[in-house]
């Protein structure tokens, strides 16, 4: 039998995709992951954002609420990047059908991946409460979700 799968966001692996052109490598996860097949995703690499990217956070909502056209994505300077957003959600969503992992591990606190927090829209490093977009339509969908802080809080059974 082959191994289970694990959708994985792509900085938490040692990937260089976030806003900065850095990782958010995180050993003791891909330690505690290593019994399964790693998919690594990043959203905003395929809503063909650039990287390094200027930061940006969901303004008054949620991941949600962005889904449903009451909210908007802004980056630092005030340009609304909505619509890359969205296309990264749907593209992470296709995949996630595609692949059907066993597992899914989202990058916590981020306007695409964070699960239950995410930065509150004032480039202040506050935080609200909410799903990224791209978590909020996987959630949408069905799926589990997990941050990273879940996963290694409480190793899940595969
Ligand atoms: Fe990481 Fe997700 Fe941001 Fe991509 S969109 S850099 S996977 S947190």
């Amino acid at each position: 039998m082959g191994k289970a799968k694990a959708m994985v966001s792509a900085c938490l692996v040692g990937i260089n995709c976030r806003y900065d052109g850095k990782s958010q490598l995180r050993p003791e996860l891909v330690e505690c992951l290593r019994d399964y097949q790693l998919i690594p995703f990043c959203p905003e690499y395929l809503g063909e954002l650039p990287t390094p990217r200027l930061p940006s956070e969901i303004c008054n909502g949620d991941g949600a609420a962005v889904l449903a056209g009451a909210a908007l994505v802004l980056n630092r300077q005030g340009d609304d990047w909505t619509p890359y957003f969205i296309k990264g959600a749907e593209a992470t969503l296709r995949l996630y059908q595609e692949v059907r992992p066993d597992l899914i591990v989202f990058k916590a606190k981020s306007p695409s991946c964070g699960v239950g927090q995410i930065y509150d829209g004032t480039f202040t490093g506050k935080l609200r409460s909410g799903d990224g977009v791209t978590a909020a339509l996987l959630r949408q969908k069905g799926a589990c979700l997990y941050s990273e802080t879940d996963i290694l809080q409480n190793k899940p059974e595969k």
